[in-house]
């Protein structure tokens, strides 16, 4: 007898199942396994869940075999033979260790078959008897392994047994009659047995042709072959298998006629079928329609079964293809794609007093090159919301806008609703943040600006989020997103949180960047080799140009605007207290009328010069320009800066940081300001080693946590097995209870903790991420640019932000490894649950290894 699990008691059912989910020629599975051998970290992982979700879900449907073919990569070059082999053992290591049931190793590529044969045995120890697929009459050789590496067969029909005839390769159409098929299949019987097969480890497969092709009555002599093949006493034993989803090809309705085939086929001998385990049981009810036409086909009774099946096609109903959309103007998508291109953006902040005003510049800028990047709600005022007015912008301008995606108020579900009804009306431009601390209502922070960014790129990729499993939207390649960057940070760890957190969006999926609003040119040059040393350099940043007005400087005086810097002597030069003596003289002679024209040149003049040495000083993509009112302003600024054509960017740089004619403007706005590399003596940076700040202060992660930790969670270690049988107990039960609080009332008073049920204390230097006692906004990421110049959180400033100290903590600890993994969002199923037992049994959300930032980006230990 061949070794095939047993079914479950109650479970017994006629029809031998091999699923067929794992055939490489579906779509969606191929897809899959080519992210797998094909792919980066993100698709290798998704490719793996997908598949590993195929052999799930098959096996948990009943299937008894399930089959695997993978012979499609075969003659794709880039994949070739090694690496078609390579997914083949692959994906027979996963059935043997989470499948339970033998596999089919199905292909036409008899070493393709050998190789499987002896990857199942030799390596994985052949738990069961696999049944290979399939062998003919005259390509028997195979059969010879059958000594060595134990197998079930499967017989392919299609052939005649004869000598070398150049009609031995017959298509199922050229099959002459039924006694063929029984004839081939006795030869084909004969030989499995010789080989040392038993009875029952012969499979025939008669072959299925479509129905919908069928024009010279094969089918009836497929079945009438099947009966005769079931008839033969010296064949009792064997089973018939068909590969059931080719019946179908081409017609509406597939399933139903997939059940109503094999219910037929059943009915002459059929016992087994390549099928998807979780549709085909062999007792599905059929629809009697067309149950009655295929055993009209089958008994050839009808006189044509291609009339009788165009009728039955004819009878289902169509729905009309939907009208196609006329895509909208894509210049930013161009220029991403176009490293020679520049951008200019212009950043519209919708507000209830400005929403005529924005649909104005969308009108008049239909003649300009400007893109525009619509804010989500900056402030966490209660703005008008961005996406219909941003569908109203694209159609004014005739241009995709950059629309922005803030994770404040909305949860993962409602941002990728977002996005999905935004790309599907054709904006694919997104802007990815955190997002201000909405004002009143509840602060969601759900994602954070990188999973927010994965989210997106998975949407792209054709897969969901964050399951990775594929998407039935499939993917939507158009999709191009942003992330933000400030590196207008001046302590050590609320600049590294930030770097670090920029490379982990560009791991995410980001592909361009914008940065905040900051006047530092020294910080802006920080970044840009920052970037070459990350191997992040060919990234497109464009960054923000805030258009400084005394207006402006007065708003920022009564409203906090979270990250905002502005150096003190750039404040005073505008508000004329700094300058050459003259032009203070001469600000304070000024009419209200004069000073306004002066203030709004300087403003240009300013926007231009920085505009100048972004763009041909330090190699930016493009320019972001914000704080405009009116599109003149933003036309004024762009003259200017034509204006600087030819001119070297050094004389700008000079012009820009003049601050009386005597000395330069201090940039930094605090005293012991810090930056990753040294200042030369022109006031830029110099290329050289990283720096490290004085980290003396810092408090080290906590070492008895960290001992604690590895003492009860590492597999097999320490009290695991004590911590194990501790939450261990009935869900409901006393020990599972008792374990729960105790780890409330430990985490609680040294944490903080929330018992969120999905801690990732170990993974951020031991301090807890929830808002009691952690991160305002939940980031799991790293820290959002609110953090004050002290390094205090932007919503509760007598703390330290809670990033800043986690990177301290692991700065002084001399390893950034830890942080470096990207933190999917939490569970929220595991809420006011033990994480201690959610840990142990493994249902908290894994980390995703999106690789390692090179150690030339990295802060010297
Ligand atoms: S703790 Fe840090 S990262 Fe979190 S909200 Fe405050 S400033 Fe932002």
């Amino acid at each position: 007898m061949w070794r095939r699990p047993p079914r479950p008691e109650g479970e017994q059912m006629a029809l031998i199942r091999i699923g067929e989910s794992l055939h490489c020629h579906i779509p969606s599975v191929q897809v899959s396994a080519r992210r797998w051998l094909t792919g980066d970290t993100l698709d290798r992982e998704a490719g793996q869940r997908h598949l590993r979700q195929l052999v799930d879900s098959q096996v948990a449907a009943g299937a008894d075999y399930l089959d695997v073919n993978v012979d499609d990569f075969l003659t794709d070059p880039l994949v070739g033979a090694d690496g078609t082999r390579k997914l083949l053992a692959h994906v027979l290591d996963m059935i043997a260790e989470f499948g339970g049931v033998p596999p089919c190793i199905d292909s036409s590529d008899p070493g393709l078959l050998e190789f499987g044969l002896r990857h199942y045995h030799e390596a994985l120890g052949g738990p069961y008897t696999p049944l290979i697929n399939s062998v003919t009459v005259n390509r028997l050789e195979l059969l010879q392994l059958r000594a060595k590496l134990p197998f079930a067969v499967v017989g392919m029909l299609l052939e005649r047994a004869g000598e070398g005839s150049d009609d031995q390769q017959a298509g199922f159409t050229d099959i002459a009659d039924a006694s063929v098929y029984h004839n081939t299949a006795r030869a084909i019987f004969t030989a499995a047995r010789e080989a040392g097969c038993a009875a029952d480890e012969v499979f025939f497969d008669p072959t299925v042709g479509p129905l919908g092709a069928d024009m010279v009555g094969y089918t009836k002599r497929t079945f009438e072959g099947i009966r005769l093949i079931r008839e033969d006493p010296d064949m009792a034993g064997a089973h018939v298998v068909l590969g059931l989803s080719n019946c179908s090809d081409g017609l509406p309705r597939r399933l139903s006629i997939n059940r109503a085939y094999l219910r037929v086929a059943m009915e002459y001998g059929v016992d087994a079928a390549i099928c998807d385990a979780g549709q085909i049981s062999g007792e599905n009810l059929c629809d009697a329609r067309i149950l009655k036409l295929i055993r009209t086909i089958a008994t050839g009774e009808a006189t044509d079964a291609l009339t009788l099946l165009v009728e039955y096609a004819q009878s289902q109903p169509r729905s009309p293809a939907p009208p196609k959309r006329a895509a909208i103007p894509d210049p930013f998508g161009a220029a991403l794609a176009d490293p020679s291109k520049r951008v200019f953006v212009l950043e519209l902040a919708p507000a209830e007093g400005s929403m005529d005003q924005i649909i104005q510049f969308a009108e008049q800028a239909r003649d300009t090159d400007w893109i525009f990047t619509i804010t989500d709600t900056p402030g966490g005022n209660r703005t008008p919301g961005p996406d219909t007015l941003a569908l109203e912008v694209a159609r004014l301008s005739e241009r995709q806008p950059i629309m922005n995606l803030s994770c404040k108020s909305d949860d993962r579900n409602a941002l990728i609703r977002r996005a999905l009804a935004l790309y599907h009306q054709g904006l694919h431009h997104f802007f990815a943040i955190s997002g201000d601390y909405p004002t009143g209502g509840r602060p969601v922070f759900d994602l954070d600006s990188v999973s927010l960014v994965m989210a997106l790129d998975t949407l792209r990729r054709g897969i969901g989020f964050p399951d990775l499993l594929p998407r039935p939207g499939g993917a939507l390649e158009e999709m191009r997103i942003g992330a933000a960057v400030s590196p207008f940070k001046y302590k050590e760890a609320d600049l590294i949180g930030q770097y670090m957190k920029a490379w982990k969006k560009k791991a995410a999926g980001a592909d361009f960047f914008i940065t905040q609003l900051g006047y530092d040119v020294a910080k802006f040059q920080e970044f840009k080799l920052w970037m070459g040393r990350a191997g992040m350099a060919d990234t497109p940043v464009i960054p923000m140009v805030y258009f400084l007005t005394p207006q402006f400087l007065r708003i920022l005086n009564r409203v906090h605007v979270a990250g905002a810097v502005i150096p003190e002597d750039l404040k005073r030069k505008f508000q004329g207290r700094l300058g050459s003596k003259q032009d203070v003289k001469g600000g304070r002679r000024m009419s209200f009328g004069e000073l306004a024209d002066h203030q709004k040149r300087m403003a240009v003049r300013r926007a231009a010069l920085l505009s100048h040495i972004l763009l041909d000083g330090l190699g930016y993509k493009g320019i972001n320009l914000a704080g405009i009112s009116s599109l003149d302003d933003a036309r004024a600024v762009r003259d200017e800066l034509d204006s600087l054509g030819g001119r070297d960017w050094h004389e700008s740089w000079e012009e820009y940081r003049d601050a009386d004619g005597q000395r330069p403007m201090d940039f930094s706005p605090v005293e012991d300001a810090f930056y990753l590399l040294p200042h030369g003596d022109d006031g830029l940076l110099l290329d050289e080693a990283l720096l490290k700040a004085d980290r003396s202060g810092y408090t080290p992660v906590d070492a008895r946590m960290q001992k604690l930790h590895s003492r009860y969670f590492e597999p097999d270690k320490g009290l695991n097995g004590l911590l194990r049988w501790m939450v261990g107990g009935d869900e409901e039960g006393f020990r599972l209870r008792a374990a729960t609080l105790f780890e409330q009332a430990m985490k609680t008073s040294k944490l903080g903790c929330e018992m969120c049920g999905d801690c990732r204390i170990s993974d951020l230097a031991y301090l807890c991420p929830e808002p009691t006692a952690g991160c305002a906004k939940r980031l799991l990421n790293g820290p959002c640019a609110g953090a004050d110049l002290n390094g205090g959180c932007e919503v509760h400033p007598e703390r330290r932000c809670y990033w800043g100290r986690v990177i301290e903590a692991q700065l002084a600890t001399g390893d950034l490894s830890a942080l470096q993994p990207l933190q999917p969002p939490k569970d929220f199923s595991l809420a006011h649950t033990s994480s201690w037992r959610n840990e142990v049994q493994g249902s908290c959300p894994e980390v995703f290894d999106v690789g390692r930032l090179p150690d030339t980006a990295l802060p010297p230990k």
